[in-house]
């Protein structure tokens, strides 16, 4: 639906690395939307708004591109969660996202997802915090950039058959979140006094919630940085040509 290549390449992305099946998606796709620098330029739409009761801050993700998920939960339409609910985002590692969606919820470090097997919890995620932090707790962000710079938002490498280039792939989840739900703590990068999301002080970066249906999954995010050109593949074929 938005005719961008960039867009395009993220959806090839989606069906080379995380072995979802097509169902996971939103049929009607409403809400499939490029947010690549260039899209949301033309789109003309502020960079944050407002959103939820309590209303807090929200942002676009710029650089992003989102996949509606097909949302099967009846608390959506009871509840106005789409109204009334805030949005955040939960950065992810790619092999994390199909347990995540088979599930339809974010879970709780220690939980055993579909199959069986345990989601262990990120060491560095409780390194970063004190003794205090329970590391049993389901992490979101309002900002995206902050999401993009966390090591959760880990990237993985791809290369993009169609053009023969190699990215750098992170993926996140945005989701609502129930206002009243979450603990609100500061940032871990170390970021000092620098800002580092225009929209949210550097103090109220990280929440935190023990409630996992508080959490609903509204969109698959995926963000590709180009690495330099994939040339190895297309040298050989020259030396043999030059050489024989
Ligand atoms: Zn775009």
């Amino acid at each position: 639906m938005t005719g961008c290549e960039y867009y395009e390449r993220c959806r090839r992305f989606i069906k080379a690395k995380l072995n979802l099946l097509g169902t996971v998606f939103s049929e009607e796709n409403k809400y499939d939307e490029c947010f690549c620098k260039d899209c949301h330029e033309r789109s003309g739409r502020p960079n944050a708004y407002r959103t939820g009761n309590p209303e807090q801050n929200a942002v676009h993700q710029i650089g992003w591109a989102r996949f509606e998920l097909d949302v099967h939960d009846h608390k959506i339409v009871y509840m106005k969660i789409h109204q009334k609910w805030h949005v955040a985002f939960h950065g992810t590692e790619a092999d994390t996202v199909k347990p995540i969606l088979d599930a339809n919820m974010l879970l709780l470090p220690g939980d055993i997802v579909l199959g069986g097997d345990k989601l262990e919890q990120r060491k560095e995620h409780t390194e970063e915090h004190d003794e205090k932090f329970d590391p049993k707790n389901i992490f979101v962000s309002p900002s995206i950039k902050y999401v993009e710079q966390k090591s959760y938002a880990k990237s993985v490498s791809w290369i993009d058959e169609h053009t023969s280039t190699e990215y750098d792939a992170k993926v996140a989840f945005e989701v609502w979140i129930r206002p009243g739900s979450y603990e609100i703590h500061g940032q871990t990068l170390e970021a000092g006094s620098e800002r580092i999301d225009e929209y949210f002080r550097n103090d109220s970066l990280e929440w935190f919630t023990k409630e996992r249906p508080a959490t609903v999954l509204y969109g698959l995010l995926i963000k590709l940085d180009s690495k330099q050109k994939h040339w190895s593949r297309f040298l050989p074929k020259f030396h043999l040509f030059w050489f024989t």
